[in-house]
């Protein structure tokens, strides 16, 4: 009999716990996983896929109209989100399902709890059972953030906005990261009228500047409003319903849905870590080396609640690395470098790699190519938008050290060329590839 009651106990079933519970559980480990809310997790309950699944559903409205240019008869379009919103969250329900038969299939025990660590080999879980394990793997993810202001209760965050009733007139969404961006393209194809606040005069950082302007311009260009340097005093809830953001920099804006997405927050209040003596970082994060081990040898993080690369794929990664290394005698650590990123936005861009900025500083000089250009659908749909790719070349050795791109299926294209830029493949060495024609990604290999 070993001296506890499970060899890892897991806190969170999303993205990087299953993972790893699963993973140290094929290598013989007894695991257990804790999960207050759904298996599955941010990613598969509130995060990419049903945002991924709006997004499909969102690229309708422009893909209709642009039918009638390709012969086709399409009859006056209407949307009609409540069936959108519950054929997405069926989906959903089906994944959580799949998510907890994997585990079941793998003998992971699922405790639909919250729990809590109350020791280096000790949790606690929210009905007041006590539990031990050998090694504890903190996988808790991430939560919206909220700014302390009045009326915020009006507000809603990615955790409501896929529940939403009926579809608003108008939106206001806070924030200008990929999450805010996402659903500014989202709401304003579903007709809404979309404001888009920005507390500085950036968005999107981390992505290259050219390729975010080419987002502003288009977005701007269809109609989206956005507002720069401006932030919110508070939030009023009209007799009508209907909401009033009283900001700072701006005229007030009336809207009938305000979403805040300004950044995510590790989940670690309440989790009893500061208690166990585990070392925490701004804002929460837990803090951990490169095997995920906190300062407490028994007790691991990965994904979110490290406040690192917050991604699906990498929380996975780290989740199978940490399996391996402490359960199966493989020791193993992910590589971060260069990261495949995209923007689901309306077009979409997708990022591997140094930006131009970034290029400039780290390696002195640098030497760009870019595609400037209107893809042939969109060409004869009659649709003025154009698509831009850039490739970010080291001068000294010939390497493409980033690619960047904004256009329709950047995220699609880009995931193949990540290889090439991953491998370290040199300008020459796209140069040297035939292009596929007629295709967008062509582009990518006649830049001169
Ligand atoms: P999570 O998946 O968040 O899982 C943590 C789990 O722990 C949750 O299920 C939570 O309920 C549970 N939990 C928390 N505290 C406790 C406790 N005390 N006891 C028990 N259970 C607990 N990433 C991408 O790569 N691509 C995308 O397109 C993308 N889109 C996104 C869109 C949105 C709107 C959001 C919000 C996120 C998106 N992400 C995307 C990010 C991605 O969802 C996260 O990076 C990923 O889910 C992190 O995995 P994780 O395992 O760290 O945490």
């Amino acid at each position: 009999m070993s001296e506890f009651d499970y060899g890892l106990f897991v806190i969170g079933a999303g993205s990087g716990g299953v993972r790893a519970a699963r993973i140290a559980a094929a290598h013989g480990a007894r695991v257990a996983v804790a999960e207050e809310h759904r298996v599955g997790g941010t990613c598969v309950i509130r995060g990419c896929v049903p945002k991924k699944l709006l997004v499909y559903g969102a690229h309708f409205a422009e893909d209709l109209d642009d039918a009638a240019m390709f012969g086709w008869d399409v009859p006056e379009k209407r949307f009609d989100w409540p069936v959108l919103r519950d054929n997405v969250l069926a989906e959903v329900s089906r994944l959580e399902g799949l998510y907890g038969q994997t585990l079941g299939n793998h003998h992971v025990e699922i405790i639909k709890e919250r729990a809590a660590v109350a020791g280096p080999n000790q949790l606690r879980l929210a009905g007041g059972r006590a539990v031990t394990a050998r090694k504890i793997l903190i996988a808790v993810g991430a939560r919206p953030a909220l700014p302390n202001i009045d009326g915020i209760e009006h507000a809603i965050t990615s955790n409501e906005v896929f529940h939403l009733d009926r579809m608003p007139k108008r939106v206001v969404i806070a924030g200008g990261g990929y999450i805010a961006n996402e659903f500014a393209g989202i709401f304003h194809q579903f007709g809404a009228h979309v404001t888009l606040v920005n507390r500085s005069d950036t968005m999107l950082r981390g992505y290259d500047e050219q390729i975010v302007d080419r987002l502003v311009k288009i977005s701007l260009a269809k109609g989206l409003d956005i507002r720069f340097n401006a932030g919110f005093d508070r939030i009023e809830k009209n007799e009508d319903g209907s909401l009033t953001c009283v900001m700072k920099g701006c005229d007030a804006i009336h809207a009938d849905e305000v979403l805040f997405a300004i950044g995510r927050q590790p989940n670690t209040e309440g989790l009893g870590l500061a208690e166990a003596g585990v070392a925490l970082g701004e804002n929460g994060a837990v803090i951990v080396d490169d095997d995920y081990r906190t300062n407490v040898p028994s007790i691991f993080a990965v994904g979110d609640v490290t406040n690192r690369v917050q991604l699906t794929p990498v929380a996975i990664r780290e989740g199978q690395a940490f399996a391996d290394s402490q359960f199966g005698n493989k020791p193993t650590r992910v590589d971060y470098r260069c990261i495949p990123s995209a923007v689901f936005s309306h077009p979409p861009i997708a990022s591997v790699g140094l930006t131009e900025g970034q290029a400039r500083n780290r390696l002195g000089s640098a030497k760009t190519f870019t595609s400037d250009f209107r893809a042939m659908k969109n060409v004869l749909a009659g649709r003025n938008e154009r698509s831009l790719y850039k490739l970010v070349v080291d001068e000294g050795t010939d390497e493409v050290v980033g690619l960047h791109m904004i256009g329709p299926d950047a995220p699609e294209i880009l995931q193949a060329a990540a290889v090439a830029v991953k491998a370290r493949l040199k300008k020459a060495d796209f140069d040297a590839t035939v292009a596929l024609h007629p295709s967008m990604a062509e582009e990518l290999v006649l830049m001169r």
